[in-house]
This record gives structure tokens, sequence and C-alpha cells, in this order.
């Protein structure tokens, strides 16, 4: 099993880091996409003996595909993300791999060619001693966006149960939170800002909604908690309105993000806060325009049991079971009906200056992946 030594592993996560593959919207340079790492991932595979090619999601924007094994057994999915997110704040050198006490340092060490790495280098590894069922592998382009790579690759591909590989300091991650946007908008009475006698002020109006929401917020949602992913929230995160300081505005609109539980119902929860702002506001408008569903694994689902069993074989202790409060590529696997787990190597610094990834933990996630499609693939 060559494939899964250290020295290995180190030199091809060192190879991801160096190929910059900035998701296109996180960057001012419009060139930036995902292409050049997953040519190289592609070739690498077909390298190791793997079928793998190419599917394009849209112009640019590529999801590598690749399958070992075509046997009676069930079909298990590896997932992790090609993209990045940006440099811009970085104070290290973002495509130039260092190692330090056992980290490794670049953009995307962490978030997630730590990750990557372990995916390939469990299937190269699985690619020479075969598998019962068969594995395909899912590396997607954009989850630092809009996800547009897993939404493609559900649509074209189906699979038993999927492992993502999003650092989780080596937890089983069985659930994360949902979220769901929404614009409100609170009409006012335009007037000369002299004429309190027919002017109306939308933001003042906007006020009484933003103290509703707050108190919502502290008070009620955070009471309502998971043992996996924690309490409910909710923000404001934009406020806009007025148009002259001596004009009573006309218009204010605000957009609030609702971060979901996975025992919560979509609709139950846009009717709540909907109550919330009538009843402070009645004439206020809400638009729900974008929501991504909460994840949730049963214990009792055999991908659970196979990274269980396998993480007790790798590292000779029983994996402790976590929840994300960030949403992943994870919840649309489950919700196109693949059971779905998380787990990936530790590291430090997603989405910020510095980020590193603990060389060790990438090896101990490859092995992980490696004995979890053994007795996956192999289970009835
Ligand atoms: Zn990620």
């Amino acid at each position: 099993m060559v494939p899964l030594q250290k020295p290995q592993i180190e030199k091809l996560l060192c190879d991801l880091i160096r190929i910059p593959s900035v998701n296109p919207h996180l960057t001012e340079d419009k060139e930036s996409n995902e292409m050049n790492l997953a040519l190289f991932v592609r070739d690498w595979l077909i390298s190791h003996t793997i079928k793998a090619h190419i599917e394009e999601v849209e112009p640019g924007r590529p999801n590598v595909y690749a399958e070992i094994g075509d046997g009676d057994g069930k079909t298990l999915c590896f997932c992790a993300h090609l993209d990045t997110v940006g440099v811009q704040e970085m104070t290290i050198p973002p495509f130039e791999p260092t190692i330090e006490d056992k980290r490794m340092y670049g953009r995307g060490s962490c978030d997630m060619k730590g990750g990557l790495a372990a995916v390939l280098s469990a299937a190269a590894a699985l690619a020479t001693t075969g598998v019962k069922g068969k594995l395909i592998l899912a590396l997607v382009c954009d989850e630092e966006y809009a996800s547009i790579g897993a939404d493609d690759f559900v649509k074209r591909h189906r699979a038993d149960g999927c492992i993502l590989t999003e650092p989780s300091d080596l937890k089983i991650v069985m659930a994360h939170k949902g979220f769901l946007w929404a614009k409100v908008t609170v009409p006012g009475k335009s007037a000369h800002g002299s004429r309190w006698d027919i002017g109306e002020s939308a933001i003042s109006k906007m006020g009484s909604i933003l103290v509703a929401l707050d108190e919502f917020d502290k008070k009620v949602l955070r009471q309502r908690s998971d043992s996996l992913v924690g309490p409910a929230s909710m923000h404001v995160s934009l406020i806009n309105g007025g148009s002259g300081i001596s004009t009573y505005a006309s218009s204010c609109t605000v957009h609030i993000e609702r971060r979901t539980l996975p025992s919560e119902e979509r609709h139950e929860v846009q009717e709540e806060i909907e109550r919330k702002i009538h009843k402070a506001c009645p004439d206020a408008e809400i638009e729900w325009y974008f929501h991504r569903p909460s994840m949730y694994c049963d214990p009792e689902e055999p991908i659970a049991k196979s990274v269980k069993t396998a993480f007790q074989e790798v590292l000779g202790r029983e994996g402790e079971c976590s929840g994300f409060g960030v949403w992943t590529d994870a919840a649309i696997f489950q919700q196109a009906g693949i059971p779905t787990v998380n787990i990936g190597p530790i590291g430090f610094g997603l989405h910020e200056p510095v980020e590193w990834v603990d060389i060790d933990s990438v090896v101990q996630t490859a092995s992980i992946l490696f004995h979890a499609a053994n007795s996956f693939t192999n289970s009835s």
C-alpha cells in the first residue's frame, strides 16, 4: 500500500497547494478557477491506474469523477472540493507550501487540500488492493460559493454512502446546520424633512423589527439547542434605507440569515420569523430567496458504522461524534438520498491569513478512508 505512506502523501499535498484553485467568485482575478487543479488530479489518478475524467459543470468549472471496481457490493463515494477561498488577506505565501513542526502551511492546506490528498491517496491504495463493490470519487468545484459542483454530481451519479473529508480535527461529523436567507422591506412615506405631519420614516419602522428579531434570537433561538450542532441562531447581516439627510425614508431593507438545526422544518422556521416581523410591523414584506438544508446522518446507517469501525482500527480508540456549525456539501449528498458523514484532518485557519494542516492527521484520514471503504463496499 505504497500510496498511504507519509512521504508520498506529503509530496502530493505540496503539489496540490502549489496549484492555485481560488473560486472565481472570491477573487478579482477572473481567470482563476479549479481547472488546473482538476487536470492535475485527473492525471494523478490515471497514473495510479484509476479511471478518471473531467465533468464540466459550467465553462471552466470542472468536477473530477473517478471510479474503482465494479463488483456486486455497495457503491461508496469519497467527496472533496477542489476550490479554495481567496488569498487577499494572507500573511504567508499562499501557494508555496512550507512545513514547520509537522504542519503544512498554505492556502487550502486545511480547507481542503489535506482532505483531498487523503481521498486521492486512499483511492490509489484501494486501486492496488481492489474493492468488492465500487468506489467513486466526487472531486467538486465551487463549494466555497454556490456548490454547483456537488449539485451537478448528485444529478449524474448514485452511491449508497458518502464520506466527505472537510477538516474536522478527526472527529466524525454526523450533522451540521442549514441556513435560510430572507430580504425584508419596510415602506415609509417620503416627505421633506420638515414635514413630520405627512412623512413616515421606513428606517424607524425597521427599528422595531430589528429589536424584535434580536430578542427572538437571544431569548428563543439560543435556547433551542442540538447536542451535535449547538443552538439555532439568526442575525441581520445587511441594511439599506433612506435617500437623503433631509428626506423621510421611503424604504428600508435588511437581509437576515437564519441558521437551522437538523430537527427544524423549513416552513416552520419561516412562519415563526414572519410572525415576529409582522407583529412588529404589519406591512413589512418578506422574501425568502435562498436556503440550504441541514444535514443529519443516523448513527445506524452502514456508512456511519463503517467510519466508526475504521477509526477504531486506525487510531485504536473510539471516534468522537460531532457536528459542524457551518454548512457543507454533505447536505447535498444527504438530500439526494445518500447517507453521508464527514471525517477530515486537524488544522487551523480556514478562510484566514494563516492556514495549516497537521500532516499526520492527513495520513490518518487516508487510512480511515481506506479501511472504511473496505468494510462498506464488502457489507451487504
Ligand atoms: Zn471546505
